[in-house]
């Protein structure tokens, strides 16, 4: 019998096989259970990460998983030249939870969504007759919408676009709520749209401060231009809705879906109001795999389970739970400057003595038991499962608090 690889033999494997781009920590994930999750030497994990607030149901939900298993066993993958009901019923169900689109594009990812969005809105754009220089879009400075080229622009962190010169035209960057700077972008009447996210994410967990995202949506319909919202991280119940825009009182032309669709199945969506729903025709856009049947049949119950009574109850309760427990943790340690976001999707800010160490902090939780993220260097960020019980956020504490008793102690 050949002996289990250690931890130390997979990573070094990775070290040596991968793509250097990530660095992870420094462990091997081999079983997960709701908010939990086990290493390869057997230690468990609670789970305030959930990947990257993608698993919102918790890792091996029964009910997605038997959805999963059922389709495999009937059909896996057809393409889009072929139809099969999975992926009709899932653009359905989403077109009708959205409040708002007409249609729905199914993708496999994030970027692909956000791509797909940019592309809509250049070609809604190009059919009014609006030359290439005429189809600007405005994005947030600390936003992310993906790594793609198109996306990584629409992306105003230069961190993530140093080196990937030359990036496409087309984009203009303002500082996220400030609608004086949005105004001003406006000016030059080439405007097509304005496309951001209702709470920054990988920004450092920021949400739109009242009444700027209807301020946007005010400006874009005076000078005839769309709102893309990209609720790749904050939708799909996260934030307390559905919809985390639903707080806003506004109603976007485009929404971008992703992360938690699939509860860990890699799938993405973009749905399209009126103005657009038919902006692109037969040929203009496409992908091979989006829509694919397994990602549909898990999207569908994801979907059900996310937008329902219980989980937004859940999310309100386990909410102010984690808050509580952050504001006496800060308390005896005095490390945040606050902690900000809504719903499920927390960031404690360090203070400025501490900046930069919200990584440090993570491989510290990661030895005590817990799996956190960071937000950028400064913050922390908290996003489980949106089904996480009493018990997890209590034992999830109860380590963070043991991982910055070592943290002060240096
Ligand atoms: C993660 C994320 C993306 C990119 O999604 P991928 O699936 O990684 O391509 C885009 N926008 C937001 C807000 C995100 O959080």
């Amino acid at each position: 019998m050949q002996a289990e690889p250690s931890a130390g033999e997979l990573l070094a494997l990775g070290r040596q096989v991968l793509l250097p781009v990530y660095q992870p920590r420094q462990m091997v994930l081999v079983r997960g259970q709701g908010s939990r999750l086990w290493d390869s030497e057997g230690r468990d994990y609670v789970d305030f990460a959930a990947g990257i607030a993608v698993c919102s149901l918790g890792h091996c939900d029964p009910e997605l998983t038997a959805a999963l298993i059922e389709q495999a066993g009937r059909l896996w993958h057809t393409s889009n030249v072929f139809l099969s009901e999975p992926p009709l019923r899932l653009a359905q169900e989403l077109v009708a939870a959205s409040r708002f689109a007409e249609r729905a594009f199914l993708c496999n990812s994030g970027a692909e969504a956000n791509e797909a969005a940019i592309k809509l809105v250049r070609k809604w754009a190009a059919n009014a007759g609006r030359s290439p220089s005429q189809r600007v879009i405005v994005t947030c400075r600390g936003s992310f919408h993906g790594r793609t080229l198109a996306t990584v622009t629409a992306t105003a962190q230069p961190k993530y676009q140093q080196g990937f010169e030359p990036l496409p035209g087309g984009f203009r960057h303002v500082d996220f709520n400030d609608i004086a700077q949005l105004e001003q972008a406006f000016a030059g009447g080439d405007v097509a749209a304005v496309m951001l996210e209702p709470v920054q994410g990988e920004g450092g967990v920021l949400p739109a401060a009242p009444g700027y995202l209807q301020a946007v949506r005010a400006l874009c319909d005076r000078f005839d231009a769309l709102l893309v919202l990209d609720e790749i991280q904050c939708g799909m119940g996260r934030t307390g809705t559905l919809f985390a825009h639903w707080q806003d009182g506004v109603v976007p032309d485009i929404v971008t879906l992703a992360k938690a669709l699939g509860g860990g199945f890699p799938v993405g969506a973009l749905l399209a109001g009126p103005k657009v729903a038919q902006a692109m025709a037969v040929g203009a856009h496409g992908t091979t795999f989006g829509g694919n049947p397994l990602a549909a049949a898990v999207a569908r119950v994801a979907l059900r389970r996310l937008a329902s009574e219980d989980i937004a109850a859940n999310v309100a309760k386990q909410s102010q739970a984690l808050r509580a427990g952050l504001d006496a943790i800060n308390r005896e340690f005095d490390l945040f400057a606050e902690v900000r976001g809504r719903g499920l999707m927390l960031g404690a800010v360090l203070k400025p003595e501490h900046a930069g160490k919200a990584g440090a902090i993570g491989d510290l939780a990661a030895a005590h038991g817990l799996l956190l993220l960071q937000a950028g260097p400064d913050v922390l960020r908290f996003v489980p499962a949106l089904t996480i019980g009493d018990d997890d956020v209590a034992e999830g504490l109860a380590r963070l608090r043991k991982a910055l008793v070592a943290f002060a102690g240096g």
